[in-house]
């Protein structure tokens, strides 16, 4: 049903061999293409467009690559910009709070409430040992709370009992006193839900949280929600303050569009993905299998690699040359400490190297750990493009505004200006050697 992305920019963008950088003109079009693709799978318009404008901003200019066709180099800015867009990997359920920790579940009807609450539950006390208590908060629905017990009773997690005639914030507050005299660690707050959103719901959703103060609010949303997702997550977001999002039939066949809206509007993380019935069938959410299926299938994967791969093959050979010729600005050391990140930090490519595996403690107490790539990252982007090039500019003046605009101080800059000069101190050293050749090739 869904052509994928791969297959429409290709037959705008194959035509195009132009080299240098992706002009205005080359990025328009493909995003065309993107914007469809996106509408496609679901992603709410607003969010479209908020989307696309952040990624022209990146492509134009952006610099293609040599054996790279610029529809790829698109596709790859696409990608990896919706990956930073969907956000952080595998945030967990926050427990860190005095037991009983409250985890209050909001949504509307059908979105998958009680079932993942079950799902929650079951995870906590199977997986974590922690004495959980569930208890429905809705009352509108008489089979709702019967639906939750017997839920309980399959999994063997403990519910909070029925009492008739009791209003959401009484079960609230009695759910939490049940579980403070039967030391559980965690209650959980299955609340009722509306087939839309109307202000009683929002109403009674913001007096449960009044009376509960739960530690997490997790909005339960269906996958396939389309246009309305924006809606429900902003609402949500604004009336309760919901702490993450969990997302239900992921294992339709649905491209999970609703993801990124909701995901965008709240700048909420996406907990967990249900992907099925069964109450094994919760999932930590992963920011690029995501993305890849917003795209489109699996060939966008192996096409986003390859790119990746060529980008960093090129990469490193342009800078190779760059030191042969002794040139080595902030610009290149910047790109280092990209690669560096990449590999996982100064620990995660210690790691790789045998026999390095100690010196990743040693490098820890010094200091060198990913807080110092990233600092010094903030710092070089804290500069104009004429200060990269040319470090020696950066007097007083200058320092003091690139540690504001870091968030760092003036010696830290030094520091980062010192580790620079060395280097490049070295690779002049290096290329030294290599120089006969290159006067060679100039002859010739
Ligand atoms: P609630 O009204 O929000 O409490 O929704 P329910 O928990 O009762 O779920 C409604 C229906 O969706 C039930 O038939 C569930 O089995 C089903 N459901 C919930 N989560 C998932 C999921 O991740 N995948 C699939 N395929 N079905 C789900």
């Amino acid at each position: 049903m869904f052509e994928s992305l791969q297959d429409r920019l290709g037959s705008i963008l194959n035509g195009l061999t132009g080299r240098g950088a992706l002009s205005e003109k080359d990025v328009s079009a493909a995003l065309r293409e993107v914007r469809r693709a996106l509408l496609e799978a679901d992603v709410a318009l607003e969010v479209v467009r908020g989307f696309t404008d952040k990624v022209r901003e990146q492509a134009v200019g952006a610099e293609v690559l040599k054996s790279i066709k610029p529809g790829q180099m698109v596709v790859k800015i696409v990608h990896d910009e919706l990956v930073e867009m969907l956000g952080a990997e595998g945030v967990p359920i926050d427990l860190n709070a005095p037991a009983p920790v409250v985890v209050m579940m909001v949504g509307l009807q059908g979105s998958g409430k009680t079932t993942t609450s079950g799902k929650i539950a079951a995870r906590l006390s199977l997986r974590d040992k922690k004495k959980t208590l569930m208890a429905s908060l809705d009352t509108r629905r008489p089979a709702a709370q019967e639906q939750l017990r017997q839920l309980g009773e399959q999994t063997g997690i403990d519910t909070l009992p029925i009492v008739a005639g009791q209003s959401p914030t009484e079960i609230a507050a009695r759910a939490v006193q049940a579980a403070k005299l039967g030391g559980h660690d965690v209650v959980i707050l299955d609340t009722a839900g509306r087939t839309h959103i109307d202000e009683p719901l929002m109403v009674e959703m913001a007096d449960i949280k009044a009376k509960a103060n739960p530690h997490e609010i997790l909005l339960v949303a269906d996958a396939l929600t389309g246009q309305d997702a924006v809606n429900l997550a902003r609402n949500f977001d604004e009336r309760v303050g919901i702490t993450g999002l969990v997302l239900t039939r992921m294992d339709g066949d649905g491209r999970g569009g609703a993801a990124l809206s909701m995901r965008a509007v709240t700048g909420k993380p996406i907990k967990l993905i249900g992907t099925g019935e069964k109450m094994d069938a919760l999932e930590e959410f992963h920011p690029r299998r995501i993305a890849d299926r917003i795209l489109g299938m699996g060939d966008i994967v192996s096409l986003v690699e390859k790119a990746a791969e060529t980008i960093d093959a090129e990469k490193a050979q342009v800078m190779a040359e760059r030191m042969k010729a002794g040139k080595f600005d902030l610009n290149d050391l910047a790109e280092q400490l990209k690669q560096m990140q990449k590999m996982g930090g100064m620990s995660g490519f210690m790691g790789l190297m045998p026999g390095m595996g100690k010196m990743k403690d040693q490098i820890a107490a010094a200091g060198l750990d990913d807080t110092v790539f990233r600092q010094q990252l903030a710092i070089i982007s804290s500069m104009t493009r004429k200060e990269r090039a040319n470090p020696d500019i950066l007097k007083h003046s200058r320092k003091k505004r690139i540690a504001a605009g870091s968030g760092t101080s003036s010696a830290d800059i030094n520091k980062l200006l010192k580790m620079h000069r060395q280097m490049a101190d070295m690779m002049k050293a290096m290329g030294g050697k290599g120089k006969k050749a290159g006067m060679l090739g100039k002859m010739m």
